[in-house]
């Protein structure tokens, strides 16, 4: 009998399965389309920069638990599977073009210096000289942001795949979850198509739809999808050398000359698609910022759901009164920075040992 079954093959439940079967435990995976097609692999890859030793919240902690193991997670699998996840420290811009983007520039630099990630107050003729494409005569104020990482999604979510396989992770795909058979307070199995699937523990990684399992396990939680649209332009030679961002928009550039512009945030239900003017306003927004984009080659466009939650917060944690079911999922806009930290301490959790970053904040339910 396996000793843990991941329901969902996302970021985060591969990474889960991963860091599980890195502790020698018999892992299963259940992914009812094919491993990371969802959330994972529409999303940006920004990491954004942080540590663990100076986080004054669990939150922070974990999103500097995060920042610190992607490196280190980047080159194990480049390791282990050839794999090259796309990881590099690429450096950030942050821009403000209104009054009040730029006090909440301050802001973010006041909390990043408190936090001694590293950050530098930059001139316009300092900006033109680092990203020359950027339209500095519209830009109020800018900030230099020279840890802040990316990876490459599609990359990351193989190397993650390959890697669960080196390990002896089972990964079933096309095989929903449909229920669970409970028993004494306990999950022995959940039930698909194909099947029941039995192991001694169970962790619900089923991103914007992991409400619905956890209704099935009569937990009700208020998770909703919130669509993010992007646009990727083909640039050559390349536009930028940075990540710029504005407010929740950004540019991400990649090394091969691509450029994703992303992202908006629309409360639709499950609708995936991609709208004319959701692509329209990120191009406006795009060419606004760096007018040379306005001859970039407009490559294609995706949308994909992030699991939201009221709060912000993920759901993390045990599920209550059952004693062997867990869940880690609700990472809204931060799944792909958060995860390798999430991976860690829901192993912990689920292997019984002390924990890296307290979950009481994460907790099931809240209101
Ligand atoms: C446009 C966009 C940009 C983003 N940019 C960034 C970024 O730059 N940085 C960042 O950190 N994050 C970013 N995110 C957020 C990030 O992508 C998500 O937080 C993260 O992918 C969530 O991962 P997940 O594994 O929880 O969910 P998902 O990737 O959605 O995976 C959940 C999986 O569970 C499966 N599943 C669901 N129900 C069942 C069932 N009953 N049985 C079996 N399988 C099931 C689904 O098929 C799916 O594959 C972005 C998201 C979007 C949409």
């Amino acid at each position: 009998m396996d000793d843990c079954l991941i329901v969902g093959g996302g970021v985060v439940g591969l990474s889960l399965a991963y860091e599980l079967a890195g502790h020698g435990q018999r892992v299963r995976v259940l992914e009812r389309g094919q491993p990371g097609q969802e959330a994972s692999w529409a999303g940006a890859g920004i990491l954004p920069p942080g540590h663990f030793r100076t986080a004054t919240d669990p939150y922070e902690a974990l999103s500097g638990l995060s920042f610190e193991l992607h490196g280190q997670w980047a080159e194990q699998l480049r390791a282990q599977t050839g794999v090259d996840t796309g990881y590099r420290r690429s450096g950030a811009i942050y821009v403000a073009r209104t009054p009040e983007e730029v006090d909440l520039l301050r802001g973010a630099a006041a909390h990043w210096r408190a936090r001694e990630v590293a950050c530098e107050d930059v001139s316009p003729a300092r900006l033109a000289e680092l990203e020359p494409a950027l339209a500095v005569g519209t830009i109020l104020a800018a900030l230099y942001v020279p840890d802040e990482c990316q990876l490459r999604n599609p990359w990351h979510l193989r190397a993650l795949v390959l890697g669960c396989q080196r390990r002896g992770v089972t990964i079933e795909t096309g095989v929903g979850v449909d229920a669970f058979e409970l028993s004494g307070g306990r999950a022995k199995r959940v039930v698909t198509p194909l099947g029941p699937r039995p192991a001694e523990s169970f962790c619900l990684c089923g991103g914007a739809w992991t409400h619905s399992l956890l209704a099935r396990l009569g937990v009700e939680v208020a998770m909703r999808p919130v669509r993010g649209q992007i646009a990727l332009l083909r640039t050559s030679p390349p536009t930028l050398s940075r990540i710029v961002n504005e407010g929740r928009r950004y540019l991400v550039p990649r090394a091969d000359g691509r450029v994703l512009v992303g992202s908006t945030e629309e409360e639709v239900g499950f609708d995936k698609r991609t709208t004319s003017a959701g692509i329209a306003g990120l191009l406006e927004f795009a060419i606004g910022l760096a007018p040379a984009l306005a001859h970039a080659e407009l490559e294609r466009g995706w949308a994909g759901l992030r699991p939201g939650t009221v709060d912000g917060l993920p759901y993390l944690g045990r599920v209550p009164t059952i004693d062997n079911a867990f869940v880690a999922a609700g990472h809204a806009r931060a799944g792909l920075g958060l995860s390798p930290g999430t991976a860690v301490v829901m192993s912990q959790l689920i292997r019984g040992e002390p924990l890296a970053v307290p979950l009481d904040l994460f907790r099931i339910p809240r209101s």
